[in-house]
């Protein structure tokens, strides 16, 4: 069905039943169910091709620090991990085989970004960068809070004469064979790429603000021998799956309430810095805040990279970038032929800023004082609009695969739910948003992550955008949607109200 706009200039307009912005391992999930479930949905995705943060990030050293039986979908087992945490390339590689073999291309619209959504005459009219306009009953975020980079604001970062760039978008072009590699950051990503680049470097100069934990648990390549017994006997997968959920799930407790997990991590993260025998590094190394403050750190090749003759730990401030290198704030310069920024993503630009709610309101002005949500997946004011992976779901040491599953089995819920009401739209209470709300600060003040640091967990105003509860107490939660939470309206009846004042534009990212 196509229907006309004259606010839209009277062009043909395409209709769909669910939208779904980004093909990354959210969408591609939500477009699994919703094609399991028979209903018409399309992928509005901004770039080429599918994999979302593992399509962008591919710098050496990539890999997912959940282990691989974990970090993949439950009902799509791969039993021929390569590693403990397999590489970036072979995590992609499973997510456009599932594309594939679940025939999701043809549902994928590529190179549409999403520019302006709003909800009028009891559905949501969405925008793209290519000007179609497109209708759906249902609108689903899954674009995530890591695909904004960073750059940061560094005096004379333009004025480089050598390569730069960001992490998140490696130039494979540069060799990097004898040449004189800086890294700012020393964040999951920064950490992850050092011995690689340690091997390929003449000189490899860290540049780290504040200092990290690492707690020590290795990436071992899984033998052929194991590989052809879990491809004979799946099982064996799922036996590996569960034991690591078990224990990923369990220990991510330690974050979110004192006790036997929060004390075991801080032991290994400490006796794992009191093996660096250097007292000067291990210095430089120790951080001031508790660990599981910020994203945890696994790894157990990085504190020998830092060893390495040619493999520098700077910890003086930078103070500009000049055409050669970069200039601490002690004046040394330090030359450089590489620059990599691994400064991370701007993680609470949530989605599209401009998705524009029942009331005339877009998230980013709903949002000004941090993110209202209920349950992460919904919000008031915005009927038949949800996220995946929006602000406090559970992210960090845990599998996101496993949070998406049951984010994207909770919205199909309220889909099917509102399609048994033909003519009405459904959204979470007010009540309900500010419950949770309360409910959220209450809990956060037992995390890990308000002990005192910064990170991107924190929004701008200090409170984590974290679930603050176990994560066997979201599963619990998010099993099934509680309508008693959610108002049914008509749609019609929503028409009124979509008369209003079109707020500006702003530009997409
Ligand atoms: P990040 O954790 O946000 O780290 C950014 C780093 O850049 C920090 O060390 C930060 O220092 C530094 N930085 C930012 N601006 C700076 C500036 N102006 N001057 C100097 N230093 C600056 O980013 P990330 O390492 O890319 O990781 C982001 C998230 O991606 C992770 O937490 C994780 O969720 C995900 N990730 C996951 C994996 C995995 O294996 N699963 C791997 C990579 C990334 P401060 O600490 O002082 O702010």
């Amino acid at each position: 069905m196509s229907s006309e706009n004259p606010a839209y200039g009277g062009g043909e307009m395409r209709s769909v039943g669910t939208a779904i912005i980004g093909a990354g391992m959210s969408g591609l999930v939500m477009g699994i169910r919703l094609k399991q479930a028979g209903r018409p949905f399309v992928i509005l995705e901004k770039a080429e091709s599918v994999g979302g943060t593992w399509r962008e990030n591919t710098y050496p050293g990539l890999s997912c620090d959940v282990p691989s039986f974990f970090y993949s979908l439950s009902f799509e087992p791969n039993l021929d991990w390569s590693h403990r945490f397999s590489p970036g390339a072979e995590i992609l590689a499973y997510f456009e085989n599932i594309a594939g073999k679940y025939g999701l291309e043809g549902d994928i619209s590529f190179g549409q970004a999403v520019t302006d959504a709003r909800f009028e005459d009891g559905s949501w009219t969405i925008q793209t960068s290519d000007g179609e306009t497109i209708r759906a009953d249902f609108l689903v975020d899954a674009t995530g809070p890591l695909h904004i980079k960073n750059y940061p604001q560094i005096l004379g970062l333009d004025r480089f004469e050598g390569v730069q760039f960001h992490s998140a978008a490696w130039d494979h072009g540069v060799p990097l064979e004898g040449k004189r590699i800086g890294v700012v950051g020393n964040g999951s990503t920064g950490v992850q790429m050092m011995a690689p680049l340690s091997k390929a470097a003449s000189d490899l100069t860290m540049f780290q603000r504040t200092p990290q934990w690492i707690f020590p648990i290795g990436n071992r390549p899984y033998t052929e021998r194991e590989r052809a017994w879990k491809r004979r006997l799946p099982i064996l997968g799922r036996i590996t799956r569960t034991f690591y959920k078990t224990i990923f799930d369990r220990a991510s407790a330690g974050v979110v309430e004192d006790g036997m997990w929060r004390r075991r991590m801080a032991r290994g993260c400490r006796e794992h810095l009191e093996a660096v025998e250097d007292p000067a590094l291990r210095a430089k190394l120790k951080p001031d805040y508790q660990p599981g403050c910020k994203r945890l750190i696994l790894s157990t090749d990085f504190y020998p990279t830092l060893a390495k003759e040619h493999v520098h730990l700077v910890t003086e401030g930078i103070d500009h970038i000049e055409p050669g290198g970069i200039v601490t704030e002690d004046g040394k310069l330090h030359e450089l032929d590489v620059l990599v920024l691994a400064t991370g993503f701007r993680a609470h630009e949530w989605g599209i800023a401009n998705v524009v709610g029942k009331e005339g309101l877009s998230l980013k002005e709903a949002w000004a004082q941090g993110p209202r949500t209920y349950r992460s997946v919904t919000m008031p004011g915005f009927p038949n609009f949800f996220m995946i992976v929006g602000p406090n779901s559970p992210i960090g040491n845990i599998s996101i695969i496993d949070v998406s599953e049951t984010q994207t089995r909770y919205i199909l819920d309220c889909i099917e739910r509102i399609g048994r009401e033909p003519g009405k739209v459904l959204a979470p209470k007010r009540e309900a948003a500010e419950k949770f709300q309360t409910d959220l600060r209450e809990a956060m003040k037992s995390t890990i992550w308000v002990t005192g640091c910064n990170s991107w967990y924190v929004d701008p105003e200090g409170t984590p955008t974290l679930w603050p509860w176990p994560a066997h107490e979201f599963h619990r939660v998010m099993a099934k949607p509680d309508f008693a939470d959610f108002e049914f309206l008509e749609a019609t009846s929503l028409a009124a109200t979509s008369g209003n004042a079109r707020p500006a534009r702003i530009a997409p990212d």
